[in-house]
């Protein structure tokens, strides 16, 4: 226990152990000051009190067995001894049947133990925590730091126990309030925001003998590390190596540049199954089950796929997402909202982004294997000499673009014919410096170098963009992982206008 965050932690998992479903948390001055957790949870027998803080207490362990099994959150009867000595300790608590007692603890002996009038429940007190070690408190960060920390633990719990509603007060300020409602998306939004959590997609897996709930951000909302990411296993809150990785991986090709989409994974194990020794204060875990990471890739990327394929407007109706008969001509309408360009292709309308489809098409074009040919210019483009020169003639080789190098600059003569003119600032040397990779250059030159609003557009630039598009592997996003079209069926126009009921 090295500050108050960590002691909280063992508060909390004593309350949810004794199956609480109301736990209040307050804090004053990053809990160092007080720390009080008031559950209305099983109450402690009041024979057990002489013994609450003693080394090894605990009621957890009814059999050499449970040790294995730790199907409990804390079973080594140390948290609240080990308070006892950094800290003041007052426990008051009544279990159904028995009356109301409270004690005071120090250096793991009750010092003195009173009946009290109190409801069901346990109220613990934790005061001038680490006042006995100075040097401890000197690598303690200021209230406002230790109180950040202790809300990531409630927080981390709360999504492990939507069932269970959580209030967190530092001084007069509330930090969390969870309604204990097991709504997941209203909980998520504690951690990602009321937006990111509206959208948020449900993933529910069910191996053979565990199972896996939660919740996913879409891809464009996912972030660098692992501050969004809550795993619990069987209630507690855990870090499991190798989840951030599979969830990357199975995002590959929607999001890019190190980015991971943000989620709360709860798993359900058979208590044997999980490896809790891994790490000494059992906040690494390990599964011992076949394939759990396999099946999480594949759900995930199953649910992307039907959330980043083509969407319909349809009301009803299962759609099959990527039934889109791409090689039947369109006509071009025109284009509205400044970026959106509509085409009708017999009993449909389609809304393409223009943007985006002119992304998608320059970014696979950009990693194509062979370059396309490439269109002698009638006035050769002049760029300044590239910093590193042998990058960019690779790159410019890949891309099927014919240039002539002069001492002072560079002159383009021929380009592929979807490579726009201002797309040549793709190797710009302080990007491709920056970029991780050769994908990750490529999304950035394809949205740097591709149409956008504004732009010209007309119907032979909106035909070729067409032409470019239904060529493309991935049509359905853009580079980034957005939505490239949508489109709206007659039938499903029909059905708007309620001119059609079924
Ligand atoms: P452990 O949780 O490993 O048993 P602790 O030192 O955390 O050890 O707690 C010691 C014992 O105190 C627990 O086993 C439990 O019987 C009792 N206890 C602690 N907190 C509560 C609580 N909030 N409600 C009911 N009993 C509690
Ligand atoms: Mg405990």
């Amino acid at each position: 226990m090295d500050r108050p965050a960590s002691a909280l932690k063992e508060l909390i998992e004593n309350s949810i152990d004794a199956h609480a479903t109301q736990i209040d948390l307050f804090l004053a001055e990053g809990g160092v000051q007080e720390m009080r957790v008031v559950d209305n949870g099983d109450g402690i027998h009041p024979d057990d009190f002489p013994l609450l803080a003693t080394s090894h207490a605990t009621s957890k362990i009814r059999h050499i067995g449970d040790l294995e099994f730790a199907s409990t959150l804390g079973f080594r009867g140390e948290a609240l001894h080990a308070l006892s000595v950094v800290s003041t300790l007052r426990i008051r608590s009544r279990r159904d049947g028995f009356s109301g007692m409270e004690a005071s603890f120090s250096g793991g002996e009750a010092t003195e133990i009173l009946p009290v009038g109190i409801t069901k429940g346990t109220v613990v007190i934790v005061q001038d925590l680490f006042h006995s070690l100075p040097a401890r408190l000197r690598f303690l960060g200021s209230s406002s730091e230790e109180a950040a920390r202790c809300r990531k633990v409630v927080l981390d719990h709360l999504l492990a126990h939507p069932q269970i509603a959580f209030t967190l007060k530092h001084g007069n300020r509330t930090l969390l309030r969870s309604g204990g409602n097991n709504h997941l998306p209203d909980l998520a939004s504690l951690s990602w925001g009321q937006e990111v959590a509206a959208c948020a997609l449900p993933i529910e897996i069910k191996g053979e003998e565990w199972a896996l709930s939660g919740l996913l951000t879409r891809p464009d909302h996912g972030i660098r590390g692992k501050k969004g990411l809550h795993v619990s296993v069987n209630g507690r809150p855990v870090s499991m190596p190798g989840i951030n990785a599979g969830l990357k991986k199975a995002c590959s090709g929607w999001m890019g540049d190190g980015r991971s989409p943000q989620a709360i994974l709860r798993f359900t194990v058979p208590a044997d199954r999980v490896d809790v020794n891994v790490h000494p204060t059992k906040s690494r875990v390990a599964l011992r089950v076949e394939g759990w990471s396999d099946l999480l890739i594949q759900e995930t990327r199953k649910s992307l796929t039907s959330l980043l394929g083509l969407p319909s407007l349809s009301l009803g109706g299962e759609i099959e997402q990527r039934h889109l008969p791409l090689d039947k001509p369109v006509g071009y309408l025109g284009i509205v909202f400044g970026t959106f360009l509509v085409f009708t292709q017999e009993d449909e309308l389609i809304l393409l982004d223009g943007h985006a489809a002119s992304e998608r098409v320059l970014y696979e074009e950009l990693g194509a294997q062979a370059p396309p040919a490439a269109q002698p210019l009638l006035s050769p483009i002049e760029t300044p000499l590239p910093i590193q020169v042998s990058h960019r003639r690779a790159l410019w080789k890949r891309l099927g673009i014919l240039w002539e190098e002069h001492p002072t600059h560079w002159l383009v003569t021929a380009l592929p014919p979807h490579i726009p003119a201002h797309a040549l600032s793709i190797t710009d040397a302080e990007e491709d410096e920056r970029a991780e990779d050769f994908r990750e250059s490529l999304r950035s030159g394809a949205c740097r170098g591709s149409w956008r609003g504004g732009m010209e557009m007309n119907s032979a630039l909106a035909q070729s963009l067409w032409n470019g598009w239904i060529r493309c592997q991935d049509p359905w996003t853009c580079p980034h992982g957005r939505r490239v079209a949508l489109r709206l069926q007659r039938d499903d126009a029909e059905r708007l206008f309620q001119r059609k009921t079924d």
